[in-house]
């Protein structure tokens, strides 16, 4: 690869924005006598004039050297060894050059599965066989701690001014050996507003199915960067376009094949998302268990509604039969951890436990440690459904976090008397069945 340097006068990345643990790293690897180098997204987005989210830093030192100079480090990773620098929460990762999986040392360091996947990557190599190891070109750009300059082997400074990703190599080849990619070139592409260049964009529909192949706790991690990172309802919308959004959810297809953002079950998505933005934007917590139980809950309904009729279940029983199967298929193409599937559920089940406000239950409910959560959600559904019940049912909550333990005990008095309490149910009770 032809290479480009571009020094330091003539470029905008400034010391300045590149993290403290980070230029420390950087530096105690050149003083060593290595190679060091800032690479990828921190790159990519000082370039930009963006805060990147994290600094990664590539090498010639080896996983073994790396760790010999840094007490504070962790090697880690199968497929990719890569060193860990700990400084308290903030984690530097460094890697060390990549080489090519074809040369003499790649038989045992590298593997490939029959459709060109790549198992395992750690052949070692030069800078510039590194550079072509990366996904995008804007991506393949090194920040060089020795001069300060910035190393472009794939035409990458050129592509961040065209606002393009372009993938390095042969499009198809690339997808194959790691289908992973079509889902970053969507998510660079809604982060940065970025164009996707067509001989990169176009092999997206073909071979999108392969995500199929990647493990389900791979596919946790990229849920987790695409609907958590600030842009989850353009990436949502972004991946149903492409197709991407399929082999993530497969039980979404027959419900949104037929796009239609009037619909209230894809309102309530956006809607679940975009608050999710907002939240993260404004440095606010956010939690997977909110995003996946609203991504799922239109799919909830509709299983607790056949099993009712199907197997004339109650209510309790119904729902609780379609979150088990609902989580247990989901978990086949994302596997979500169990810390969120619990949190899932209790959303979930607070949903109907909110409706139900008599006696002490109100009281219950709004102990819950998810209580919180559960009224957000509902909050959505109401806004997303126009339900005048819902939306009656919200501002009740509403109220109730505004009143004191005197009001409160008014508020369930009052209820008692104004609604009759059959009324607050949702859905009739089933007739019991009589024998015959
Ligand atoms: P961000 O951290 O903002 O999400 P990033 O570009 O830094 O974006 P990372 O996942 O942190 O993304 O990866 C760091 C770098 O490693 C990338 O910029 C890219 O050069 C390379 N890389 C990551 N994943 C892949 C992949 N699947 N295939 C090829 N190269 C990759
Ligand atoms: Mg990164």
């Amino acid at each position: 690869m032809e290479q480009q340097v571009i020094p330091r006068a003539e470029h905008n990345i400034s010391r300045q924005d590149i993290s403290e643990n980070a230029l420390k790293v950087l530096y105690r690897l050149h003083k060593s006598g290595y190679n060091a180098y800032l690479v990828g997204g921190g790159v990519r987005d000082l370039l930009l004039g963006k805060q990147p989210k994290d600094f990664d830093i590539a090498t010639n030192a080896t996983p073994e050297q790396i760790k010999a100079l840094f007490r504070n480090c962790r090697l880690v990773g199968r497929r990719f060894r890569l060193a860990h620098i700990l400084f308290g929460r903030e984690i530097i990762e460094v890697a060390t050059f990549r080489g090519h999986h074809d040369s003499a040392n790649a038989n045992t360091e590298s593997k490939r599965s029959e459709e060109g996947m790549l198992l395992r990557d750690n052949v070692y190599g030069s800078i510039d066989e590194d550079a072509e190891r990366r996904d995008f070109t804007v991506n393949a750009l090194y920040y060089n701690i020795a001069d300060f300059s910035v190393v472009d082997f794939a035409g990458g400074i050129n592509d961040i001014a065209e606002r393009r990703l372009q993938l390095i190599g042969d499009p198809e080849t690339r997808y194959r050996e790691d289908p992973v990619r079509m889902l970053r070139a969507v998510r660079f592409a809604v982060k940065l507003d970025f164009s996707i260049a067509p001989e990169s964009c176009d092999p997206i529909a073909q071979y999108g199915p392969l995500l199929k192949d990647i493990p389900a706790a791979r596919l946790f991690e990229e849920c987790l960067k695409l609907f958590l990172g600030g842009d989850g309802k353009s990436t949502f919308k972004m991946l149903a376009d492409t197709q991407l959004l399929y082999p993530l959810f497969p039980l979404l297809k027959p419900l949104l094949q037929q796009w239609d953002e009037d619909a209230p079950e894809l309102r309530f998505m956006l809607m679940a998302l975009a608050s999710t933005d907002k939240r993260v934007r404004g440095d606010q917590k956010v939690t997977p268990a909110f995003v996946f139980a609203a991504l799922l809950w239109p799919l909830l309904e509709i299983k607790k509604d056949e099993l009712l009729i199907e197997l004339s279940l109650g209510e309790h029983d119904a729902s609780a039969m379609a979150m088990n199967w609902l989580l247990d298929q989901q978990c086949k193409s994302v596997a979500i951890p169990k810390r969120f599937t619990t949190g899932i559920r209790e959303i979930w089940q607070l949903q109907a436990r909110l409706d139900r406000r008599f006696g002490k239950r109100a009281f219950q409910t709004f102990g819950h440690p998810r209580f919180r959560a559960a009224f957000d959600f509902l909050e959505l559904r109401a806004k997303a459904t126009q339900d005048k019940h819902l939306s009656e049912l919200a501002q009740w909550w509403q109220q109730w976090q505004r009143s004191n333990e005197q009001g409160r005990n008014t508020m369930v008095r009052e209820l008692n008397k104004n609604s009759g309490r059959s009324k607050s149910r949702r859905r009739p009770r089933k007739p019991k069945k009589t024998d015959s």
